[in-house]
């Protein structure tokens, strides 16, 4: 208890005294919003392995059952709703601590506790809408579930014909380069690197608090379960991030 009080004061100052920090979030931050992560006990790895992106573009019955899969799980979490951690880096944003914003997730979270678009760097894209493999055209849900219910596949691309696929970034599909650089470059210019709710497994995502501290960041990792970078945090803090930031 008193060293959990001692351990977010001196989250606290870190904060406070930062002018470029990066918050590096992953799923960890959207649980407290009733939002499952993928690795945790229960979490949807212990239900269903991920499609991967070469099985999406190859069969028409993966591309049916990843669209099951999206349909059922928007439906289990609509409604979820910016959680304190999420209101407590938006507010690191506003007050000009934070630089940026660079997340994992892919539930509009960020975006919707008002950090602005272009202090949101999301790696692994936006499950919020659609887009077309080949012309990147965007499709809404909405209208991909409508087709999807009435008919039994996804639609094509209305501009192009191409594969219509969430817009996020599954196992084996290529990183969004631009956010990739955006991210790295924020990364070796900041002051504090914030890694909260991520597991730090996924690469290349995970490199950057090591790009971060070689570069001079001090590193804060706040996650519920260890991390491999635990050791290399100047501050470890184990605990819920509801907590942590709450209420
Ligand atoms: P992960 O599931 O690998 O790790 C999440 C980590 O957060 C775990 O180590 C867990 O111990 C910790 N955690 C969970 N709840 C916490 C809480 N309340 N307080 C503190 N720590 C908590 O997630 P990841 O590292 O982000 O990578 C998995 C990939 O899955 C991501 O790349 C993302 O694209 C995708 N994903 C996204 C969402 C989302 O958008 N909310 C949800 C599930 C998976
Ligand atoms: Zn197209």
């Amino acid at each position: 208890r008193k060293d959990d009080d001692r351990k977010i004061a001196a989250l606290d100052a870190l904060i406070r005294g930062a002018r470029s920090a990066v918050v590096f979030t992953g799923a960890g931050v959207s649980t407290g919003s009733g939002i499952p992560d993928f690795r945790s006990p229960g979490g949807l790895w212990s239900k269903n392995r991920p499609i991967d992106f070469d099985d999406f573009y190859s069969s028409l019955e993966m591309r049916r059952e990843a669209w099951r899969r999206k349909f059922t799980m928007d439906d289990a979490t609509r409604g979820a709703a910016p959680n304190a951690a999420h209101r407590a880096i938006a507010r690191f944003v506003r007050e000009g601590r934070a630089s940026v914003v660079v997340t994992q997730n892919i539930d509009g979270l960020h975006e919707a506790s008002g950090v602005p678009r272009d202090r949101l760097i999301e790696l692994h894209g936006n499950g919020t809408y659609a887009a077309c493999l080949d012309c990147r055209a965007r499709h809404e849900l909405t209208e991909v579930r409508a087709v999807f219910e009435a008919s039994g596949d996804p639609p094509d691309c209305r501009v192009c014909g191409g594969l219509v696929k969430s817009a996020t970034i599954s196992f084996g599909q290529a990183m969004p380069v631009e956010a990739m650089m955006r991210a790295e470059a924020a990364a070796r210019e900041a002051d504090l690197f914030l890694v909260l709710g991520s597991s730090l497994v996924v690469y290349p995502a995970a490199a950057l608090p090591v790009a971060a501290k070689r570069a001079g960041a001090a590193l804060v990792i706040a996650n519920r379960e260890p991390t491999d970078l635990d050791p290399y945090a100047d501050l470890l803090l184990r605990g819920d991030l509801v907590e942590i930031f709450g209420p």
